[in-house]
């Protein structure tokens, strides 16, 4: 059996310590694909980047703001099969 690797990606506000949480990697592109293309390059710009194809094995972090920035307050969030987090 193949092991799904995530990688995980962040807003440059969890540094900061803001609340937030795990969003799939494919919901948040799908978001970013509903603004408007400046508003999009502006929220990507918030987060590491990646590539496209990488979606489905990517957890993006993002905080409360971002979220609701990408109206992903909708969307389920994340959930990692081990529920492991690496510090
Ligand atoms: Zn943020």
């Amino acid at each position: 059996m193949k092991k799904q690797m995530f990688r995980e990606r962040e807003c440059i506000h969890r540094e900061e310590g803001a609340d937030g949480d795990f969003y799939n990697g494919v919901f948040y592109l799908q978001a970013l694909q509903r603004l408007r293309v400046d508003d999009a390059v502006k929220m990507a710009s918030k987060v590491t980047s990646f590539f496209w194809s990488d979606a489905p094995q990517i957890l993006v972090w993002l905080c409360d703001d971002c979220a609701a920035d990408l109206r992903l307050s909708d969307t389920p969030r994340a959930v990692t099969a081990s529920g492991r987090r690496q510090a």
